[in-house]
This record gives structure tokens, sequence and C-alpha cells, in this order.
């Protein structure tokens, strides 16, 4: 079969041929349609210390993705063939003390598809049958391929009640825009975002914030303070995992207020810990992967509801063997969200 695989401990990917994966008796064989290019596999593209610290090749990446069943295990009752599923990437031991007590999504000994074990860039995948997710008639296949990061934002923003308050998001790549649609619909009263390229701050107004400011503008302090009662917001979302982010994302909170922090910085970052966070008495959240399934239940719900923001932020969809193409226009800053698909001939 076709995948796009990271051969060597190098810069680069490869597409390539490997065999069809073999099912265990509580897997399944999944013929991929469609899947979605994310940051990480960015990262793992380019060759960063995480990668190089993490990645063991050779090995196929991609963890965002829809597909149908096409074989199953033995001990696989629950699904049929030719279901139409996506699935959580992360494969939890399902014995540990955080899997037997419903939180998984901190499991021990969590491996990742794409990045632990081979993942979705190919014509085939296995998976466990517990992690699918069926998808309904409704959800066409490029949308059903980004359950995964849009389930990062709905997982942070559900993390803290936001509904009528003001909201900070810092960072507005595709989990932060989609942290912004989610946000609208979740009932916040005010969003703002800081993000510093224009072309996405223009798209977080598209898909719900009422004001999208470059991080460094001088009037953050006053326009923040303005929308919210003087008080600063009562809500942050760290949405890009810049050290100056989270520091100015911490001081725009109000006292008691909470931040819900899913960006991922590359290295230890200074904070101002006794004035930001003590004495303010403020909560910190670390948001990791997505409920399961909670997120995914509520994931499903905003898009069957909510088909435009998700749309609009599907900014390319383009043919599985044009991958160089779309891991450069997310580097460009051009794209949003790219998926990848199957039978796409058009270019
Ligand atoms: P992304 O790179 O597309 O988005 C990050 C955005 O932050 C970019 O648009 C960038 O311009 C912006 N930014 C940079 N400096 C900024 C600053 N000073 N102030 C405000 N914005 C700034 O990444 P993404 O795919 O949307 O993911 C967002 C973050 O979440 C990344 O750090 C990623 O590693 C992390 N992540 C975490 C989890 C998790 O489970 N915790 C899962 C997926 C991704
Ligand atoms: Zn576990």
């Amino acid at each position: 079969m076709k995948a796009i695989f990271k051969p060597k401990p190098e810069q680069g990917l490869a597409l390539g041929e490997s065999p069809i994966p073999e099912i265990g008796p509580s897997e399944v064989l999944i013929k991929v349609r469609a899947a979605g290019i994310c940051g990480t596999d960015l990262h793992i593209y380019n060759w960063d210390q995480w990668s190089r610290n993490r990645i063991r090749p050779p090995v196929i990446i991609g963890h965002e993705f829809v597909g149908e069943v096409v074989a199953a295990g033995k001990m696989v009752s629950q699904v049929e063939i030719g279901q139409r599923v996506s699935a959580e990437g992360h494969i939890t031991c399902g014995h540990c003390a955080y899997c037997r007590t419903g939180r998984g999504h901190i499991c021990k000994d969590v491996e990742i598809i794409g990045v632990d074990r081979n993942g979705c860039f190919a014509e085939y995948i296995s998976i466990n049958a517990s992690n699918l997710w069926p998808v309904p008639d409704e959800i066409p296949d490029h949308h059903a391929a980004i359950f995964d990061p849009l389930g990062n934002a709905m997982h942070t923003v559900m993390a803290e009640p936001v509904g009528g308050k003001s909201l900070l998001i810092t960072g507005a790549g595709a989990i932060g825009l989609f942290s912004v649609a989610v946000a609208r619909y979740a009932g916040a009263s005010q969003i703002i975002v800081l993000e510093p390229n224009a072309h996405k701050r223009e798209i977080a107004q598209r898909v719900g914030a009422d004001l999208a400011l470059d991080p460094g503008d001088k009037n953050i302090e006053r326009e923040v303070l303005a929308r919210s009662d003087g008080l600063g917001v009562e809500v942050l979302l760290e949405m890009s995992g810049n050290p100056s982010a989270i520091e100015q994302g911490l001081h725009l909170l109000r006292n008691g207020a909470c931040a819900c922090v899913l960006g991922i910085p590359s290295d230890r970052i200074l904070i101002d810990w006794g004035r930001e966070v003590i004495f303010k008495g403020i909560t910190i959240k670390g948001i990791n992967g997505r409920m399961m399934f909670d997120t995914w239940y509520q994931s499903q719900n905003f898009m069957l509801k909510k088909y435009e923001p998700v749309d609009l932020l599907i900014t390319h969809r383009i043919p599985f063997d044009e991958f160089e193409r779309g891991f450069e226009l997310l580097k460009s800053g051009e794209a949003i969200k790219v998926v990848l698909e199957m039978n796409n001939q058009s270019g």
C-alpha cells in the first residue's frame, strides 16, 4: 500500500510502499479516505528537537483521519464491515489507574498513532476497535477527518464553563480558530484573540471573535479591560505554546480566573508566579488530547449543528500524493487546515 513515512532520522518525509497492516483479534483494518495534516506532522517533517527525542523511524505518520472498516478481528462485535469511522489516535493501556477511573486521556502508557506507532497517512491503518468513532452520514469525509484537532479545541473550551463570560484566546492556529467557533457556540460573551498573523486574525473574526489583535499592539490592555468590566478576562485559552503569549495571557486574566492551557512551549518557561498566579488566585488547567469519549460526543454535536466554521477552517483539500504541497501551505501560514484525500484526482 501507499504510505507517507519518516524513513530516516532527518528532515523530510517520503511517499513509498508498505505492507498492508495485519490485525489482531481486537483490531480493525480501515481503508483511509481522508486525513488531516496537524502541526505535529509538521514538527516531524522538520525533524525538530521534540521529534528527535520521540520518533523512531521508519514510521508512517498521521493521526487525524476518516475511513471505512474493511476487516475486523474475531473479538470485534460492535462494528460492521463498510462502516465509516474516525478514531481516537491515543491508544491507552486500559488498565492503569487513570484508565480505570475514566481518565484515559492522561493514561500512563499512552501510545499515539503516527508518532509512537504507524499512523494514518496510508491506504490502510489497523487500530483497536475500542478507539473507533462511527461517523453519521450527515458529516462529510473532509469534516470527519478533523475530529481530532476540533476535539482538542472542544476539550479546552469545555474544561471551564465559558457561557456569559469574557474570554481571551492566545494563538489562532487551527486549534485556536476551532476554539473561537466552539466558544461562540458555547455562549461566551466576549471573545478576544491575540495572533501575530493578520490573515489568521481576519479568519478569527469570521468564525466568531469580537476582536482580534496583534500581540504586539500597544492598546491590548486597554481594549481587554474595556471589554471585561475593567477587571481582565474571566477565562484564558492558551493555544500558541509561545512563552510570551502565556505570560501576556496570564497577565490579562482577572483575579480568581481560569487559564486552560493546551499550547506546548518548546522549552521551560519563565512566569512571574507570585504576581500572575498566586496573588490573583487563578486556576490553571493543563489540557491533554480529548476526553474519551465525552469530547467526541460534544465535537460530533458541534459538527452536526455548525457546518460553516468547520468548512471555512478546512482551507485546502488536496490529493494524498501531493502531501508536500500541503506541508508547504501550512509552513507558509497560508493554510489553516489541510486535508489529504485518497480519491481526489483534481489537484
Ligand atoms: P499552530 O502552530 O497552527 O498555531 C499556533 C498559533 O500561535 C500560530 O497561529 C502562531 O502564529 C500563534 N502565535 C505565535 N506566537 C504568538 C504569540 N506571541 N501570541 C499569540 N499567538 C501566537 O498550532 P496548532 O496546531 O493550532 O496547535 C496549537 C498548540 O497546541 C501548539 O503548541 C501545539 O503543539 C499544541 N497542541 C497541544 C495538544 C495537547 O493535547 N495539549 C494537542 C495538539 C496540539
Ligand atoms: Zn492507561
